[in-house]
């Protein structure tokens, strides 16, 4: 039975958010709740469930300010959990160290730098069973479902009053502490809220790309040693940083509704493999002066997309777009042109991405994709698949303290919503961090 008081409320029932309340417990707090809009507890821990256990990855450790040897050891007691859950299997192995070094000997001979971290993997395919095994952690938690923040207020000096909504029923909750933890999805809700209660934040930068889904015969030899390869590039022409981020081999390419836009992402199943790979390429993109507002630049982009794409993203053949043409349905499978090579996993419009992607952005990626060429021969076989747009809106930062707490006493922050993490991984780490916060 839900009560109406608890010594900390975490809004939010992503990897930030469990992990909070995992810890929390674990330390000794009672009365503590999470809410989240959806019926199910578990924000992005659906989506795929790749682990990359490497500092450098999914998180900033500045942004965090913790060094990479606490990283390490938050890293190992998340890791101690996760492994216990039987679907969780390793699927990178650094102490494969000679042919690790290979590749990034091979990288380094083209200009990029090649980051090979210890992975694991559980799919989609087991993300329910995965956030059930996780909820058995929480014995003292009362997890309020389908249950929406809408407004935080403190009408005295003790406790804050979260309004929600519930099952279209309006309800409120009383706390001493709260943990924001919204994920991306939430992200503009506590941005707009946090500008009414003077709580300071700013634009970050956000990563603009596409994802590339090629035939798996072609990378094969390297997501064989290493799952989800990091290659860094520092581009020529523009000096700007581009990455691979987030490789499914035998995946699928997904996209995400925001309603007004689309966008890619791409995942793997656990038990069903595609005859495919993805991968996202993605450029970062900062802004200063006279504009910063990263947010609305990229939601530009992305209304262009959806504007050309006739409501959907847009998905270019790599031999088409080297002729300079457009991809069209006629000739989307086109086996005198070797289309068939590559069978489309996803329903997307064959289209022109040039005609939307801004021009510095679509430089970098070529270029990029040119090096990563010569390093895995192939990947710009004439049917690969170009998808676009992918953005990574990790574009409201909060200041800080090292506890995460805001500038308003009592309000912690935690996840990807809030520019603390960019995965799994550096989510639960935040809202670890919070929780010792919250404690002390
Ligand atoms: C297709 C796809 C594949 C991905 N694959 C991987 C991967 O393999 N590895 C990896 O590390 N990361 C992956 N990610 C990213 C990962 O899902 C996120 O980095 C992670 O879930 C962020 O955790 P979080 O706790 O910050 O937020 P989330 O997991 O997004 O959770 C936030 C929760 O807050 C709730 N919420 C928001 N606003 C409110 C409100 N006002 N009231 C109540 N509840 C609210 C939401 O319903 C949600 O449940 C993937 C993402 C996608 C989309």
């Amino acid at each position: 039975m839900a009560q109406k008081n608890y010594n900390v409320l975490i809004i939010g029932s992503g990897p930030a958010g469990i992990f909070a309340a995992i810890w929390l417990e674990k330390l000794g707090m009672d009365k503590i709740a999470i809410i989240d809009r959806n019926s199910y507890p578990a924000g992005g821990l659906l989506n795929d469930g790749k682990l990359n256990f490497d500092y450098r990855i999914g998180l900033d450790i500045n942004e965090l300010q913790i060094d990479r040897e606490i990283t390490e050891k938050i890293m190992q007691e998340i890791k101690k959990i996760f492994i216990g859950f039987p679907h969780c299997r390793q699927v990178t192995f650094i102490e494969n160290t000679k042919n690790i070094q290979t590749i990034a000997d091979m990288a380094a001979e083209h200009g990029a730098q090649f980051i090979a971290p210890e992975q694991w993997h559980w799919g989609s395919d087991n993300g329910k069973a995965l956030v059930d095994y996780l909820r058995g952690y929480l014995k003292k938690t009362d997890l309020l479902l389908n249950t929406e923040a809408v407004t935080i207020e403190k009408p005295d000096n003790n406790k804050f009053r979260i309004d929600c909504r519930c099952d279209k029923k309006k309800i409120h909750y009383h706390a001493r502490i709260i943990l924001v933890a919204p994920g991306r999805g939430g992200a503009y809700w506590f941005r707009d809220l946090a500008r009414k209660m003077n709580i300071n934040n700013n634009y970050g930068p956000i990563d603009v790309g596409i994802r590339l889904e090629l035939n798996r015969i072609f990378y094969n030899f390297i997501t064989d040693i290493v799952y989800d390869p990091k290659f860094i590039f520092k581009t020529g022409r523009h000096s700007d940083r581009v990455r691979t981020f987030c490789t499914n081999p035998g995946g699928r390419v997904r996209i995400e509704n925001y309603g007004e836009f689309k966008l890619i992402n791409g995942d793997a199943l656990f038990g069903k493999k595609t005859k495919n790979t993805n991968f996202a390429l993605l450029n970062t993109v900062a802004l200063t002066k006279p504009y910063s507002d990263t947010t609305e630049f990229g939601q530009r982009i992305a209304r262009q997309f959806f504007l050309l794409g006739g409501g959907k993203p847009l998905v270019q053949r790599v031999g088409d777009f080297r002729e300079g043409r457009r991809s069209s349905v006629a000739t989307f499978n086109s086996t005198i042109r070797h289309f068939e090579a590559c069978k489309a996993t996803c329903n997307a419009t064959p289209g022109d991405i040039t005609l939307a992607m801004p021009a510095r952005i679509m430089d970098n990626l070529w270029e990029s994709l040119k090096s990563l060429d010569k390093i895995i021969p192939g990947i710009l076989h004439p049917s690969t698949l170009m998808y676009a747009p992918e953005i990574k809106f990790f574009d409201t930062h909060f200041p800080t303290d090292r506890y995460l707490e805001t500038n308003i006493k009592g309000v912690f922050v935690a996840g990807d919503g809030t520019g603390k993490s960019r995965g799994i991984l550096g989510a639960a780490i935040s809202g670890i961090i919070a929780a010792k916060g919250i404690i002390r």
